[in-house]
């Protein structure tokens, strides 16, 4: 039973309805008192409801504060957008950014078996769609030994970032295509400091945490070291924010 920030029964700020009308959530965003608890339906129906279905805000922050979504809500808004776009092709945007939240929300509540299978369908789809040695590609492998490491998994983690690694360093065309997305970025930001680092950089400093744990400390030092020597400033931690900006699409 949810319980309210006062004295007055809970309700679904959408419909007014309180817990017999379905379970109640926390919004799982920065809203809270009267705009704090939620059924995951009228979420849903609000979502589907608004012209801007399309856009992956709608789905992943809320219209209020803005803020990412966690928790029930987030997992829950991911399953009903997945169930509405995984019959279209694989390279329509929405059913990308939809399977892409799937993997993301399955990370955040801790079940890295289901977010596996995300990752995997997007490393497949990258491939048909771009071949193996697009940055596009490289990043979504390199998302792909994110979560085999997550699962401990460390040895095919290794092996996996690695050969990401290699297809970053040794191809002409990745890293054509990848200089030109980093020119585009900074054109983009005017000038300023791009804030997310090389796909490289993300790289290594993946690489040096999975040698961390396999408390290969000699690598786990030279990959951090790669990263931050770089003239582009490393990703920090698999953020959904860096992995939207640098990673994905
Ligand atoms: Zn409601
Ligand atoms: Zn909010």
């Amino acid at each position: 039973m949810a319980e309210a920030d006062g004295d007055e029964e809970a309700t679904c700020w959408i419909c007014y309805d309180g817990e017999s009308a379905g379970q109640l959530l926390r919004s799982g965003c920065a809203c809270h008192g009267a705009c704090g608890l939620v059924h995951l339906r009228c979420l849903v129906s609000a979502a589907d409801a608004s012209a801007y279905k399309e856009e992956d805000d709608f789905w992943v922050a809320c219209p209020t504060c803005k803020e990412m979504r966690s928790g029930p809500t987030q997992l829950g808004l991911a399953r009903v957008r997945w169930g509405l776009v995984k019959s279209r092709p694989d390279s329509d945007y929405a059913r990308q950014s939809a399977c892409t939240e799937m993997a993301v929300a399955y990370i955040e509540s801790g079940d890295f078996s289901s977010a596996q299978k995300f990752r995997e369908e997007l490393l497949s789809v990258d491939r048909r769609m771009h071949g193996d040695e697009h940055p596009q590609t490289v990043s979504s492998l390199t998302n792909y030994g994110k979560i085999l490491s997550m699962r401990c998994e460390y040895g095919k983690a290794r092996d996996v970032v690695e050969s990401a690694l290699r297809t970053v360093e040794e191809s002409t065309l990745c890293q054509q295509l990848e200089a030109e997305a980093r020119a585009e970025a900074a054109a983009e930001m005017d000038g300023r400091a791009c804030p997310d680092g090389s796909l490289t950089a993300a790289i290594k400093m993946e690489l040096g945490s999975i040698h961390l744990e396999l408390a290969d400390y000699d690598k786990a030092q030279r990959h951090f070291e790669d990263a931050v020597g770089g003239d582009a400033k490393p990703s920090t931690g698999a953020g959904r924010h860096t992995e939207r900006v640098g990673c994905r699409r």
